[in-house]
């Protein structure tokens, strides 16, 4: 792709500176006052956000409401480990599986009540102190744990679980838990990118030498990884990989150029460049991010933030700041557009993708300089406009305006693109894409980026917004779905 902005390369200046179980079954449980001291913790279904297909069962924990299907096919496995400051001290101490051991200390299903249980014999860790975690896992993948307290008598189930701590007399814990389908999500594919890391010769040494500067950026590609790694975002896992770090000389003034933008990179997908000076951001026709920072400020999480962002480039994504419309640049009825919290509008302080960034990564999935038509071939077949009235009665022959959102510049054109009219059945479609798609020097090959679109039906009057992210959102939800804008006219003030 070409080289996409020129906002983008001074982007980080701007901001750098505003920124930045002897018996099997239980005795009777009885309560007793919660360990203030203690740090229990637990997740499952019912607990701490923790997986939706996996509940710890009674007389551990009150009974869970539960919606999903039971699995009884799987073969989950029990650990049970001490900890300390709420981590797992050391390897387990006790492993439970459903084919070892023998008896009660057998990992068993049980179909009729869909659930599986395994007794822990406590007897030999009863005059221990300090906790233990309970962990069931499928493979290597925890499931959920629970923490219990074995530091006095009676041993102590704890995890806030029924609202207080549950007693246990008697040297025996039926650890129950049910597994439904689903506990483990099928697995993603590994997107994995190679990177070469270049830093100047000043940057290295402003962060303390080769081995400082190459830690630093590893680190910072370890965020990068920690980001589009977030749980349930992207289809794939992201393995962002920097194999190789070198410094070249730089300069240690001004710059007449920076070769190292050009400079080949074989061997690996990405270059990313570190200096203190120089054109930073995301140059699409060499495959290169590039970090421009002061000094001063480059440990700061901004100029990680900002690489974050410029990869999300590097994956597919588009700047969404660049489709806003401020109200003080509307020049028709001053209204605004914003489309929403990303990492693609804000960087700084940002985790959250919004979805046209998310669909547009997924799209690319580990394709390195996928062709434009990822991007420009991402539209409904019909993209039209629906002019009703606050009744809800379609409004035919309406007149519909376009003003256009130029690329990058916050305001609205007042200058019409299209002025059109409503059909008999209050519909207008075009019959060309509005966002000229393959337009040459234009961001993302696509003319505008976002229309204000106004209606008018006799004295009544009515404004949407058309942004790319919307219209392609439709179609990366269902290739086959139109999108029509609706715009609902009312009497004019
Ligand atoms: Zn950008």
């Amino acid at each position: 792709m070409p080289s996409l902005t020129g906002i983008e390369r001074v982007l980080p200046f701007l901001l750098a500176t505003a920124l930045a179980c002897e018996r099997d079954g239980p005795t009777n449980p009885a309560t007793v006052r919660p360990d203030q001291s203690a740090q229990f913790a637990i997740s499952d279904g019912a607990h701490a956000g923790g997986n939706a297909h996996f509940y710890f069962l009674p007389p551990l924990v009150a009974p869970p409401k539960y919606a999903g299907v039971f699995d009884p096919t799987v073969h989950p496995i029990v650990e049970v480990a001490a900890i300390a400051a709420g981590a797992i001290v050391g390897s387990p101490l006790v492993s439970f599986t459903t084919t070892t051991a023998s008896g009660s200390e057998r990992v068993r299903v049980d179909t009729t009540d869909e659930l599986y249980i395994v007794n822990w014999h406590t007897k030999p860790y009863g005059d221990r102190s300090g906790l233990y975690r309970i962990s069931v896992k499928l493979g290597t993948t925890v499931l959920g744990y629970v923490d219990v307290s074995l530091g006095r008598t009676p041993a102590t189930l704890g995890a806030g679980s029924r609202g207080e701590d549950v007693a246990w007399k008697g040297g025996s814990i039926p650890i129950k838990f049910r597994i439904e389908k689903g506990a483990i999500p099928p697995a993603k594919p590994v997107w994995k990118f190679t990177i070469l890391g270049a830093i100047s010769q000043i940057t290295a040494d402003y962060l303390g030498g080769f081995d400082a500067a190459a830690r630093f950026m590893r680190a910072q590609i370890d965020t990068l990884n920690s980001r589009f790694n977030t749980p349930n975002v992207f289809a794939g896992e992201f393995r962002f990989s920097l194999d190789s770090i070198y410094v070249f000389a730089g300069c240690r003034f001004t710059c007449m150029g920076w070769p190292e933008i050009a400079r080949p990179h074989l061997g690996f997908d990405y270059r990313y460049i570190v200096d203190w000076q120089g054109p930073g951001g995301w140059y699409g026709e060499y495959d290169v991010v590039f970090l421009s920072w002061p000094l001063s400020q480059i440990t700061t999480p901004g100029a990680t933030d900002a690489i974050v962002h410029e990869f999300g480039h590097a994956r597919g994504a588009i700047d969404t700041y660049a489709i806003k419309a401020d109200g003080q640049f509307n020049p028709v009825n001053g209204a605004s557009y914003h489309p929403g919290r990303s990492i693609m509008d804000y960087p700084y302080g940002e985790t959250v993708w919004d979805q046209h960034s998310i669909n547009l990564i997924n799209r690319s999935a580990d394709v390195v300089n996928a062709p434009p038509t990822y991007i420009t071939e991402a539209f409904p077949s019909l993209i039209g406009i629906v002019v009703d009235d606050e009744a809800g009665v379609r409004q035919a022959n309406a007149t519909i305006t376009l003003y256009p959102v130029p690329w990058f510049q916050n305001r609205v054109d007042p200058n019409p693109r299209f002025v059109v009219y409503s059909n008999t059945q209050g519909e207008y479609v075009f019959s060309q894409n509005p966002f000229d798609p393959g337009t040459l020097g234009s961001p993302w090959l696509m003319s505008y980026p976002n229309y204000l679109v106004v209606a008018r039906a006799g004295t009544l009057s009515g404004y949407g917004w058309m942004p790319i992210t919307d219209v392609q959102n439709t179609w990366f939800s269902n290739p086959t779905a139109p999108y029509r804008l609706r715009i609902t006219v009312r009497p004019t003030p």
